[in-house]
């Protein structure tokens, strides 16, 4: 899709907002949202990739947490980092999970596509998705999108 000027606080709360129904009371957000506020992508970038990254967050934290939303501006990328308080993500398994049909949920709760979808939209933008372990020992999803040039 074409690619346009997306605020990212007003493109986090639209998925939020449609996902409430899923974090229910059990689970807080926090965001920093002050890094740049715009990036330049497909709004399809923030959606879809949000969307799978906070559904999964709520999945792997079934008696509630914590999730933060932080963005973030390195010198030539903007990067939306996602944590959470789960039980995180074994190393060995930090690069099967971008690969399609992985899941460890049980038969007919998970389809094991959402983050390989991610990922390919994410490298349609030239740009990054990664996952490393949270401060607190839960998972935190880094997406990068290149800054603009010219
Ligand atoms: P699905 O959600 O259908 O299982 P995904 O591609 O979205 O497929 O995720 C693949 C797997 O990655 C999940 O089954 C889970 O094992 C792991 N995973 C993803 N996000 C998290 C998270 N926030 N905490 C713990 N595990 C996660
Ligand atoms: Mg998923």
């Amino acid at each position: 899709g074409e690619r346009t000027r997306v605020h990212v606080p007003e493109a986090i709360e639209t998925v939020l907002a449609l996902i409430q129904h899923k974090l229910g009371d059990r689970i807080v957000v926090e965001r920093d949202l002050t890094g740049r506020t715009e990036i330049h992508c497909t709004p399809a970038l923030l959606n879809q990739v949000v969307m799978n990254i906070l559904g999964n967050a709520a999945d792997a934290m079934p008696e509630g947490g914590t999730i933060r939303i932080e963005t973030r501006a390195a010198p030539e990328t903007d990067l939306i980092r996602i944590s959470d308080t789960g039980p995180g993500i074994p190393e060995v398994l930090r690069e099967k999970i971008f690969e399609p049909f992985f899941t460890t949920k049980p038969v007919g709760s998970g389809t094991g596509l959402g983050l390989a979808i991610a990922y390919s939209v994410v490298q349609a933008h030239s740009g990054s998705l990664s996952v490393e372990a949270a401060a607190g020992g839960g998972a935190c999803f880094v997406i990068g999108i290149p800054r603009q040039t010219g």
